[in-house]
């Protein structure tokens, strides 16, 4: 089972994916995770990026995918994958089917969090008074978000053709998103195995 979880910057996307993990033991492969690692390890390449993260910006393509593909290979007969962060433009969508189809795997299923830009700012002021992340202040927001909606949004048709896309709230409280995502992979995977009863029926058999 291979997840994306898709929304703009501060949305809730690495909170989401570790519950995901701790639940069904997916490996969580967050770019930006594996990117911040590159800069904490003064690596050349970590300072090579760390000037683009901190102004917001997306690193080059080739960069993030050549990271996912050595991943994938790392945590073969992994139960699914979470992507978190990534893809973010279409020509990574587009790589990392192709990277997924080339291992015999694809994606299952897209999880938009849905939530407005208004309360992002506020989510990314309390993220930087409690993790300090040098990128969670304003001119970068900006940039982030910006890259957001006239990049990363355009994946949305993408995935909506490949009838993938499903929406939940993401301005709910963390159970409660948890909830929602919990219930789209329950439908999902019930839709995919036609004998698998689905979850309401399990819970609910008598009605
Ligand atoms: P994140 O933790 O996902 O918000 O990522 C932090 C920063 O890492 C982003 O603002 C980008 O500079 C960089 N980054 C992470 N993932 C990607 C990606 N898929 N494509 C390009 N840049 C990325």
């Amino acid at each position: 089972m291979n997840i994306i979880l898709f929304g703009p910057p501060a949305a809730g996307k690495g909170t989401q994916a570790k519950i995901l993990v701790e639940k069904h033991g997916f490996i969580q492969l967050s770019t930006g995770n594996m990117l911040r690692a590159a800069r904490t390890s003064g690596s050349e390449f970590g300072k090579k990026v760390a000037g683009i993260m901190d102004r917001g910006g997306l690193v080059s393509d080739d960069i993030v995918i050549a990271l996912i593909e050595e991943q994938l290979d790392a945590n073969k007969g992994a139960p699914g994958f979470i992507f978190d962060g990534f893809p973010r433009t279409v020509a990574q969508a587009e790589a990392l089917d192709t990277s997924l189809s080339k291992r015999g795997q694809s994606i299952n299923i897209v999880i938009r969090l849905r939530v407005n830009d208004n309360i992002l700012w506020n989510r990314m002021s309390k993220r930087f008074a409690e993790e300090g992340r040098k990128d969670d202040n304003l001119e970068s927001f900006k940039t982030r978000l910006r890259n957001y909606n006239e990049q990363t949004a355009s994946l949305l048709p993408f995935y909506v053709s490949q009838g993938k896309l499903n929406e939940v709230d993401g301005l709910a409280d963390i159970e409660t998103v948890a909830h929602f995502v919990a219930a789209v992979i329950d439908m999902q995977s019930a839709a995919a195995r036609p004998g698998q009863r689905p979850l309401w029926k399990r819970l609910f058999g008598r009605i």
